[in-house]
């Protein structure tokens, strides 16, 4: 099958990427490079001996999209480009609706003009807001409590109103928890320009030296060690997900539904200091700070849904996430 992935040379598109060419698909990533590199591309084509197609464009661009589209065959969609920092959402929100709202209507409707029905959507954890029960089921009321959850909201209500306008869609909405780790390569892993926003690539950092100490955002909280539970998942684990739901989307009756990606599993804020630490031998310097505005104390996630529809479940530990977070940080020469 040809898969378009946009937001492909992103930290969770590079993992993607790198599966499905291992699977015999064939990949056209479509990314504005904001956030990314071009050589992530060299180092998927290292990886999976074949070279993905790439298009340098904006997801707004709702034409270039369409061509690209018609002319590549494309037969399914992956749609990861966006913006993802909540920090940032709340000081430019326009910048969210922009990307990420403006974004998936521009993509919809080149999808629709070049009749591709069939999309995967990067959703998030962060729409279920503030947890009422745990763990969290996809049935779990959804609310947002930041502009950029705001933003993956409206995205899966948009989906859902595609979908109830014409069966002939195919959609699912992942809503990935916490992904960490890295390729096993080491040459693909999450590494965000400038200061980091995310626990698990500041913690890199500090251990490689380039960050002085971790703040961590409160240990307060009604948590083992009174700092905050996520659930934490490889971000390998989180791509298989991808190829488990592209076989279900081909096979299914209903034309929108949304899965959980999670261990089903939560750690503290001090359970990945010290699982960091072990697997670095790095003592990781760190202070206790407030809480972080908008964070919740717990949240991970019930795996049953996507273990019964998708046949897929995370494999990994929170060792291999670790070491292989650990395994990118050391190797970053390129
Ligand atoms: P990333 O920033 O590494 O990758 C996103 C890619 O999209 C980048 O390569 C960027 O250049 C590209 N992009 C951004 N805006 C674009 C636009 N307008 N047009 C074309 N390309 C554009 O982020 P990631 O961690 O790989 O996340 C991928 C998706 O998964 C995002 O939608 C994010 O919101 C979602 N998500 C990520 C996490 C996480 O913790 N990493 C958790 C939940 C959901
Ligand atoms: N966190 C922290 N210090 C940091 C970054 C994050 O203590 O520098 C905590 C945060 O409060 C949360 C957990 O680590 O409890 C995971 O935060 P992250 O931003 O990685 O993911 P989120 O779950 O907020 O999307």
């Amino acid at each position: 099958m040809r898969i378009l992935l946009t937001g492909g040379a992103g930290y969770i598109g590079s993992h993607i990427a790198v599966l499905l060419l291992g699977l015999g698909h064939e990949v056209t990533i479509y990314d504005n490079l904001s956030n990314s590199d071009r050589s992530v591309l060299g180092r998927i084509s290292k990886i999976a001996g074949k070279t993905p197609d790439f298009f340098d464009a904006d997801v707004n661009d709702s034409d270039v999209l369409e061509g690209v589209l018609r002319n590549q065959n494309i037969e399914s969609v992956i749609h990861l480009a966006g913006l993802k920092a909540v920090g940032e959402s709340v000081s430019y929100p326009l910048e969210y609706f922009k990307n990420n709202v403006s974004g998936i209507i521009s993509l919809l409707g080149a999808m629709n003009r070049a009749n591709v029905k069939s999309l995967i959507f990067s959703s998030s954890a962060t729409v279920y807001g503030n947890p009422s029960y745990l763990p969290l089921d996809e049935e779990h009321p959804t609310c947002a409590v930041n502009p950029y959850g705001r933003t993956k909201l409206h995205c899966e209500e948009i989906l859902s109103d595609i979908a109830n306008s014409d069966s002939s869609w195919r959609i699912s909405s992942l809503r990935y928890f916490n992904p960490v780790g890295a390729h096993d390569s080491g040459l693909l892993g999450d590494n965000p320009s400038g200061k980091p926003n995310n626990l698990a690539p500041y913690l890199m950092r500090v251990a490689a030296g380039t960050l002085d100490h971790v703040v961590i955002f409160g240990d307060d909280y009604e948590t083992l060690d009174g700092t905050g539970v996520r659930d934490y998942i490889h971000v390998v684990d989180v791509a298989e997900g991808h190829c488990a739901a592209l076989t279900e989307l081909g096979d299914r009756e209903l034309p929108f539904n949304v899965f959980n990606l999670g261990t089903g599993y939560g750690h503290s804020v001090f359970q990945m200091l010290a699982a960091f630490e072990n697997v670095s031998t790095i003592k990781i310097p760190y202070i206790v700070g407030p809480r972080r505005p908008g964070d919740v104390a717990s949240c991970f996630a019930s795996t049953e849904k996507a273990t019964e529809f998708l046949g897929w479940a995370a494999k990994k530990t929170l060792k291999d996430m670790c070491l292989s977070a650990w395994n990118f940080q050391k190797n970053r020469s390129f």
